[in-house]
């Protein structure tokens, strides 16, 4: 539904991959885990294993990480692969104005259901139809007013 690296509106499948560099004695290893769009999970694939494949061997774990990671990511890139591609065009989702004001109208709503352990894409998906807005607008209001540092929704009033 939205990508958590690029925040683009697209088809997301949660994966998590990892990438090992061998120091002789010892291994760096790095890892990502998260919901990311198609042409996202490509490129953590391609980086993460690229560099597992040259550098991952020389470490005293090496010989046992390495191609356990080099297969998580191999099965990954595979099942990822199966999500449509992003448009080319697509850019991530904006507030406006019209946006803002539409959803302040269904703030007490957005939190209570939040309150009530609702599902934030289920929220956003709902709110959004009723709104008139993309569930990823939706969202990116939410994780906005959720950092902000006033304590409610009003510091968005005119
Ligand atoms: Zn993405």
């Amino acid at each position: 539904m939205i990508c958590e690296s690029c925040g683009i509106e697209a088809p997301t499948k949660y994966v998590e991959l990892y990438q090992n560099i061998g120091l002789v004695i010892l291994n760096i290893h790095e890892s990502i885990k998260g919901n990311f769009c198609r042409t996202c999970i490509m490129v953590f694939c391609r980086k993460y294993t690229l560099v597992t494949v040259t550098a991952g061997w020389w470490g005293i774990f090496g010989i046992d990480l390495t191609p356990m990671f080099l297969l998580n990511n191999t099965v990954r890139y595979l099942i990822s692969r199966r999500l449509p591609p992003v448009p080319f065009n697509e850019v991530p989702p904006k507030l406006t104005d019209d946006v803002i004001n539409k959803l302040n109208l269904r703030s007490e709503e957005i939190i209570a259901r939040l309150n009530s352990r609702g599902k934030l894409q289920d929220v956003a998906q709902d709110i959004a139809i009723e709104s008139g807005v993309t569930p990823g607008q939706v969202v990116l209001y939410i994780t906005t007013v959720s950092r902000s540092k006033e304590p409610t929704i009003q510091c968005w009033l005119p």
